[in-house]
């Protein structure tokens, strides 16, 4: 479902990724974790090119771009349909209900009557556990709810690919579950996924995968049993024990 050869991007002078190949078969759960700073955030900000990488090729459900050469801004609108992403900050509109927000994105992609994405809409946040909350405004929400609006609202754009960064990271930790339970769901459903987390438990639950990245590269990469167990390079196990 998703491929990446020899995927580079600079910041300036600053080589943030050095080289990424990654390849994440339909319907699976990889979970990229790493030291702060080791570009995680930037590989997932390439792979629906809010990130435009600097050299390489991202192939997703069967569409590519090829870095090397200059890409142009249809093609990556294009493309950039293909991937639903989620953020640390939830990044609602404030003046929308939760409805709303969720029903934005495909009401302004043109061919769909409001109908049909307000039921569509209205389905997503039920599947998110907000069927109740559908009038409520990104404020009158906790955090956990609104990052599930946030879920719903990628969702909404019927994307091949879900990317998630860091999720979690801005709650409150008695609401991190609620917001975790989801995405498990999400998963067992067939979604394919990429998740940025810091929550190891996820990635031991729910994550088929699991990739250590340091430095710009893809240092190990494997079976979540695996990598928290018996990991192979000494990187992975420093970082390990540094978090545990
Ligand atoms: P991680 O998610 O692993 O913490 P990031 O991908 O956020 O790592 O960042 C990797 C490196 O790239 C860091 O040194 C960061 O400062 C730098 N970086 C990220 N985004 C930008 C940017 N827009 N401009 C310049 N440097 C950036």
């Amino acid at each position: 479902m998703i491929t990446l050869k020899g995927l580079h991007k600079k910041f300036d002078e600053l080589e943030v990724l050095k080289g990424i190949d990654l390849q994440v078969d339909r319907g699976k759960v990889v979970v990229v974790i790493g030291p702060s700073g080791s570009g995680k955030t930037t590989l997932l900000r390439c792979m629906n090119v809010l990130e435009t990488p600097t050299a390489g090729e991202i192939s997703i459900d069967n569409q590519t771009l090829d870095f090397t050469d200059s890409v142009s801004k249809k093609a990556i609108s294009s493309f950039r349909r293909l991937t639903g992403m989620v953020f640390q900050s939830y990044n609602l509109f404030p003046h929308m209900t939760a409805l709303g927000n969720v029903m934005e994105g495909p009401l302004t992609v043109k061919g769909e009557s409001k109908e049909a994405v307000r039921k569509r809409a209205e389905e997503l946040l039920s599947k998110v556990g907000l069927g109740d909350k559908l009038d409520y405004y990104p404020f009158q929400l906790s955090g956990g709810q609104q990052q599930r609006v946030g879920i719903a609202r990628a969702l909404a754009m019927e994307p091949k690919v879900m990317l998630f960064d860091e999720p979690t990271s801005a709650l409150d930790p008695e609401l991190v579950g609620e917001v975790l339970k989801v995405m498990k769901n999400l998963a067992s459903e067939g979604m394919t996924m990429v998740v940025v987390t810091h929550e190891m438990r996820f990635a031991e639950e729910a994550a088929d995968e699991v990739i250590f990245m340091d430095g710009g590269h893809i240092i190990e990469r494997g079976a979540p049993s695996q990598i928290f167990t018996n990991p192979k390079e000494e990187r992975t196990k420093q970082f390990l024990n540094m978090i545990q």
